[in-house]
């Protein structure tokens, strides 16, 4: 049996942090679906288009990785695509909290489902999508945080006109 795994998340944007992930998930199943979540109550600075393009441009090179979109409850995204994997990553402490509560929720709602945590590098555990935006909004680089397919989409939205 082909092992499914999904990475949901916001992405927003996708940065070197996630993709490390999606990388080491890439590792260990057989197929990744990086799931960018359109959440009307989350604001989102990029949109779910920009956000599955950026997501398409990262994970190019690998062959056993795509992207799509999910709304509504991710249990039931799980199930329309008979996946019973999740990943998330874990950075530091701080990150248990929230994950543990979500992975608890998603356990109720979905017994067979089963969250895998994934650490990335230790040089992506101070990086966040909303820190990648600031640092770009003040005018800095990011290559060293984005791919750059997604630096350029940062740079372009953050230009002073
Ligand atoms: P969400 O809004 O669902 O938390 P994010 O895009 O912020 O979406 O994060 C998706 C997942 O990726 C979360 O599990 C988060 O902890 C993880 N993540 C975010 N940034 C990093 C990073 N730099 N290294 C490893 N995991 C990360």
């Amino acid at each position: 049996m082909s092992r499914l795994a999904v990475y949901p998340g916001s992405f927003d944007p996708p940065t070197k942090g996630h993709l490390d992930i999606i990388q080491r998930a890439a590792r260990i199943f057989d197929h990744v679906i990086v799931a960018v979540s359109n959440n009307p109550n989350k604001k989102a600075t990029f949109s779910v288009a920009e956000r599955i393009q950026m997501v398409e441009a990262s994970i190019r090179d690998l062959p056993n990785a795509d992207v799509d979109t999910f709304s509504g409850l991710l249990v039931d995204y799980l199930r329309s695509k008979k996946a019973h994997i999740l990943i998330r990553g874990l950075r530091v402490i701080s990150d248990v909290d929230y994950e543990f509560q979500l992975a608890s929720i998603n356990r109720r709602l979905f017994r067979e489902a089963e969250t895998v945590f994934l650490m990335p590098d230790e040089q992506y555990t101070y990086l966040a999508s909303s820190v990648v935006k600031e640092v770009c909004q003040r005018g800095a680089p990011v290559d060293n945080f984005v791919s750059p397919a997604v630096a350029r989409v940062l740079r372009r939205k953050f230009s002073r006109k």
